[in-house]
């Protein structure tokens, strides 16, 4: 019996390799299993912000504007021991082919949440009892991995506020397109890929000294491919950090090109 799973395991990893090898001719954007979009971020955007971030990933842009720490409004919301982050997440009517319907949604709702909780952990709110911050991120082109490039900007819009924070975080999608984990889809990969198992999406932030603070995972993944995905983006989170370091080095005009 063990030695048939073993046999098993052996197989399955087969399979892994045999898949990323074939994702090379297969993804319709010409990429690599573990080639990433061209990346670019910058710093101090908004004036008016106290801190505020541009993060593209190919053609998806998420700008990010941090207000605060501030009196926290509506009263009733304050907690006395610690601050509030407060994320709103929101993607813009132009920023799809298809015009979106302005306003929140069921959908903004859940990645406004989803990108609090992948920033707090970096985040030391206890100094600021009784405050909010407010991150608001608008994606203004939105071509898949948005949660991602939300929060590669919010964590850099944080920073740039001064917000003491323990770490940077970095973000990026893993995939499985039919059996293969490629990394960062791209809103073909992502919607309209149809091949065997079709599409899944595995967005993962990592802090800069490779702790998790965030996953999402949905759809069939064996542990070997999760494994890989882990590592495809462990790796592509060290070049996003490289990226937004540079970024914020740039905004107080100590950036070395
Ligand atoms: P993420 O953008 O984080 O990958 P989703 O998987 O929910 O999140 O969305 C993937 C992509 O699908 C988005 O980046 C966007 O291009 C597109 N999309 C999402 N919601 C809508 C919508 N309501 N109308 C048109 N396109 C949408």
């Amino acid at each position: 019996m063990v030695r048939k799973m073993k046999k098993m395991k052996k197989i399955n990893m087969k399979q892994t390799k045999h898949n990323i090898k074939m994702a090379e001719t297969k993804r319709k954007s010409g990429r690599k299993a573990d080639e990433m979009r061209p990346i670019s971020a910058k710093v101090g955007i908004i004036p008016n912000a106290n801190g505020s971030a541009m993060f593209q990933s190919g053609k998806t842009i998420a700008i990010a504007a941090v207000y605060g720490p501030k009196e926290h409004h509506p009263r009733s919301q304050r907690n006395p021991s610690r601050g509030t982050l407060r994320c709103t997440y929101n993607m813009l009517s132009f920023s799809v082919t298809d015009r979106i319907r302005p306003g929140s949604n069921r959908r903004s709702t859940e990645i406004s949440k989803i990108i609090g909780w992948a920033l707090e952990p970096v985040l030391m709110l206890d100094k600021y009892p009784g405050k909010v911050i407010d991150v608001c991120i608008n994606m203004i082109q939105a071509d898949a991995g948005t949660r991602c490039a939300g929060i590669n900007a919010a964590a850099m819009a944080l920073a740039h506020a001064g917000i003491p924070m323990k770490n940077m975080v970095s973000s990026i999608a893993a995939g499985k397109l039919d059996k293969t984990i490629v990394l960062d889809l791209d809103k073909y990969e992502d919607s309209e890929f149809e091949g065997g198992e079709g599409s899944t999406d595995i967005p993962i932030t990592f802090t800069n000294d490779g702790k998790l603070t965030h996953i999402q995972v949905d759809g069939h993944i064996t542990v070997e491919q999760l494994k890989e995905a882990m590592k495809m983006t462990r790796e592509a989170s060290k070049k996003i950090y490289e990226v937004q370091k540079q970024a914020l080095k740039d905004s107080v005009g100590g950036g070395e090109k």
